[in-house]
């Protein structure tokens, strides 16, 4: 079966790296000349609207999946029409404008931050003073890894947090002053299965995702699956999804879903019986999903702008390194290790090891 996939980065080099063993080939459509997986398929070298590339996508792939939610909405209907497309083209619709995303999360009577839309800096001033402060000014579409978004602390905050979104169409959302962030990743496939990973705990710095670790006994879980079950199946949703929640006094808000593969579940790799890259190929394949239970204690760091010295990585035991081929960059997410500890004591240590992992990367 060969697999097609909108982009053809570290998420969909860790899909081709997953489904190789199961028989699977991979063909890649992305501009960039350097994408990181297309060592590992064919790679359609050019935009994600460009018609002849779309149409040799529909020729040539079984079926067609992405890897980031800023594909052009248009580009998923019109491929829908000629071939599979799993997640559909309205999952990618939703989970691309935080306006539509949240009303739809609220509609299925999921938490969700209060929020309210603005299309201008007029309406930005007039709504303020009501909303109330802490705020986040988050752009609707293509804002990832915590760009396109600003704190407002103050009406001072205004114009300048306007200004940096260039003007384009924006919600204000609630500032959460959350205990911790948890993201609850599940797979359902062609037959309405479902699977749920353990949650994982999630901080961020600077906005982007710096560490995940995976939590197999919390509390939350139950509540967290029944939650992302509503996602799933008010989408009729194919594919791996993760639904991102704040937790203040034990209680999950929604922040965001991702209709794909997560950072927050690369530890899966590693820590869970299968991965979430295989299950989401499994699910889109209409194959059977596999086991989500983790194995040991696992925590995941990213590697961000540029990878700490590899000898000094597996210095830790336990300690696994992805590289994914990219060059380095600020702000750019390079690599990732995991650290996966069985023993007894896998917490305390796993723990341990994670520290020793930011401590490195830190200092270099
Ligand atoms: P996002 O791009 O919406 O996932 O935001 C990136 C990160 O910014 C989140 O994981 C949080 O750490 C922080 N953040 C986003 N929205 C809020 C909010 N409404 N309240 C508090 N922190 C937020």
């Amino acid at each position: 079966m060969k697999i097609g996939i909108l982009g053809g980065g570290q998420l969909a080099r860790m899909m081709a790296l997953a489904g190789i063993p199961l028989g699977m080939e991979f063909i890649f459509l992305d501009p960039a000349t350097d994408a990181c997986a297309a060592s590992l398929g064919e790679h359609l070298h050019g935009d994600y609207n460009d018609p002849k590339l779309l149409a040799e996508l529909v020729k040539r792939a079984d079926v067609v999946t992405y890897e980031f939610e800023n594909v052009p909405a248009a580009t998923a209907e019109f491929l829908a029409k000629h071939t599979l497309v799993f997640p559909s083209a309205e999952a990618l619709a939703v989970a691309q404008d935080r306006w539509i995303e949240k009303n739809f999360l609220s509609h299925l009577a999921i938490p969700t931050p209060a929020y309210a839309a603005v299309n201008s800096f007029i309406e930005l001033t007039e709504l303020m003073p009501s909303f109330g402060y802490p705020a986040m000014l988050k752009s609707r579409t293509q804002g990832y890894d915590g760009k396109g978004q600003s704190v407002l602390q103050t009406e001072h905050d205004l114009a300048n947090a306007w200004q940096t979104l260039k003007g384009v169409p924006a919600i204000v959302e609630a500032f959460i002053p959350f205990d911790r962030e948890v993201s609850i990743i599940a797979a359902r496939n062609r037959s309405h299965d479902i699977v749920f990973y353990p949650l994982s705990e999630n901080y961020h710095r600077k906005g982007m995702l710096r560490t995940a670790q995976c939590l197999p006994c919390d509390p939350l879980q139950a509540q967290a699956e029944e939650l992302v079950s509503r996602v799933l199946n008010a989408l009729n949703y194919v594919g791996v999804l993760a639904l991102e929640f704040f937790v203040v006094d034990n209680q999950l808000i929604a922040n965001e879903f991702a209709p794909r593969v997560h950072n927050s579940g690369h530890w899966t790799i590693e820590g869970a019986q299968i991965s979430q890259f295989e299950n989401h190929l499994r699910a889109i394949a209409d194959l059977p999903l596999g086991a989500t239970t983790p194995v040991g204690f696992s925590a995941m760091i990213n590697f961000i702008g540029a990878v700490p010295d590899i000898k000094q990585i597996l210095t830790i035991p336990n300690a696994h390194l992805h590289s994914y081929d990219k060059k380095p960059r600020k702000g750019r997410k390079i690599a990732h290790a995991c650290v996966h500890v069985c023993t007894a004591d896998a917490l305390q240590q796993g723990v341990e090891k994670l520290q020793a992992l930011a401590d490195i990367t830190d200092k270099s």
